[in-house]
């Protein structure tokens, strides 16, 4: 998005970008990181300490991004990097097990008895096209009902009206995807029970759904919260139809509670999609679920799935550590107070400036969208004011706070965010939207 207004004050990271354009597609990595939802350049980050980050220019920022979400202690926690450190000098990959996979998988599934068996991943993509592909396996059926908006990861068939990223960019699915691929991809609006419906008794498509896959609290539209009666009644529908329902948790999974959406909100999937918390700031994802399924895995099933870098030592150990400290009482609820006092500040700050907005939060997972509302699906989402959001973006960031740079992104508190730092945010985001209103 071009944006005259914007100036940077940013020499390092402009320069490092500039070099970064002649190596990557867009300079960066991955698609979002380069700021085209925004305009402008991308920021490039030196080091990061607790809720801080400091960027290559020596500017410091109040990281809401998280990382995308992984960092639910921040950054640079003590006790993860004392175990993470622990577990590189022990080695860093042996391709063969260690204990560390089993720890981290006993204290996945004491806090998600839905996931019996697992198969740790090193990606949350890794995780949503294995766990399909099991899904597909296990049934013997081929078709696939995803959510308009939601976002799987970039695997060919979950591809189809994807969110996060390739909402931005404005591409409803990709190029190099062929119709093949998404032929069999139903997709229905999120929350709207009635579509689903019509696609499991749709004659075209009797005993061939292999399963839903939703993400029960998407995070990849912005945020937007299920009713309460869409994700019980899915359940029912999958049992009726005989379908899978695959809860896609890489980004719930012990951010909303510690056993996911699927414990706050009471609803037992067939298969869960785990990532980013599970690895701890490494690259991590896990598949998993009812143990007659699982065993339809290789090498105990016809189903394969393997991975070189899978259960890596050093990514669990980080995992690991990371569980373990969310396991401390009162942890998930002092998180939700402190992001709870952030939305209400912001709503605040919003109707004090006569600007329309939705804003909720999950646990520390919480979204605004410059919209009068309500906010029920992707539909819903883009009808949100986004070169508002752009303006307000980096007004924020001349101010020290980092957001996700786009409007359809969730962002993210750690526990590392004191009730100072929420009052700070609040009062910064505030005269940023001042600011963004006024350009
Ligand atoms: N599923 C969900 C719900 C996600 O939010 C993401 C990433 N944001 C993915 C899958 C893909 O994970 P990864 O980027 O690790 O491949």
């Amino acid at each position: 998005m071009a944006n005259a207004g914007i100036t940077s004050h940013r020499p390092t990271s402009d320069s490092l970008y500039d070099r970064a354009c002649q190596l990557f597609p867009g300079g960066v990595n991955s698609p979002v990181r380069a700021f085209k939802g925004v305009g402008g350049k991308p920021v490039f980050i030196h080091s990061g300490s607790g809720a801080h980050i400091q960027d290559v220019d020596g500017n410091r920022y109040l990281d809401f991004l998280g990382s995308w979400g992984p960092l639910i202690f921040g950054h640079a926690d003590p006790d993860i990097v004392a175990s993470i450190v622990a577990a590189a000098s022990q080695g860093t990959s042996f391709g063969a097990s260690t204990q560390r996979e089993i720890d981290l998988a006993e204290r996945i599934r004491l806090a998600m008895p839905s996931i019996e068996r697992m198969r740790f991943v090193s990606s949350g993509t890794e995780a949503t096209m294995s766990a399909l592909r099991a899904a597909r396996g296990f049934t013997g059926r081929t078709k696939l009902v995803k959510i308009d908006g939601g976002y799987h990861g970039h695997a060919d068939t979950l591809l189809a009206s994807a969110g996060s990223g390739a909402l931005t960019l404005g591409i409803p699915g990709s190029a190099g995807v062929t119709a093949a691929s998404v032929a069999d991809t139903l997709v229905v609006p999120f929350n709207d029970l009635e579509a689903m419906e019509a696609v499991f008794s749709a004659e075209a498509n009797k005993d061939q759904i292999a399963a839903v896959i939703v993400e029960p609290i998407p995070g990849n539209m912005g945020l937007v919260l299920p009713r309460p009666a869409y994700l019980p009644r899915l359940r029912a529908l999958c049992d009726q139809y005989g379908a899978l329902l695959i809860f896609d948790e890489v980004m719930t999974g012990f951010r909303v509670a510690a056993g996911g959406a699927q414990e706050r909100l009471g609803v037992r999937p067939d298969l869960t999609t785990l990532g980013k918390i599970i690895g701890g700031g490494f690259p991590v994802g896990a598949y998993g679920g009812r143990a007659d399924l699982m065993k339809r895995i290789a090498p105990e099933g016809p189903v394969y799935q393997a991975g070189t870098l899978s259960g890596n030592p050093v990514a669990m150990a980080a995992g690991l550590a990371t569980l373990r400290e969310t396991n401390r009482s009162g942890f998930y609820p002092t998180l939700e107070r402190r992001t709870a006092r952030l939305v209400d500040g912001l709503r605040s700050a919003a109707r004090r400036h006569g600007v329309p907005i939705t804003a909720g939060h999950a646990g520390s997972m919480w979204g605004v969208y410059f919209a009068q509302g309500p906010i029920r699906n992707y539909a819903d989402a883009k009808t949100a004011d986004a070169k508002l959001f752009a303006r307000w973006h980096h007004a924020a960031l001349a101010r020290g706070i980092f957001l996700a740079p786009s409007a359809f992104e969730a962002g993210f508190v750690s526990s590392a965010h004191a009730d100072a730092d929420i009052d700070c945010t609040v009062t910064e985001l505030d005269a940023a939207l001042a600011e963004a209103r006024g350009m």
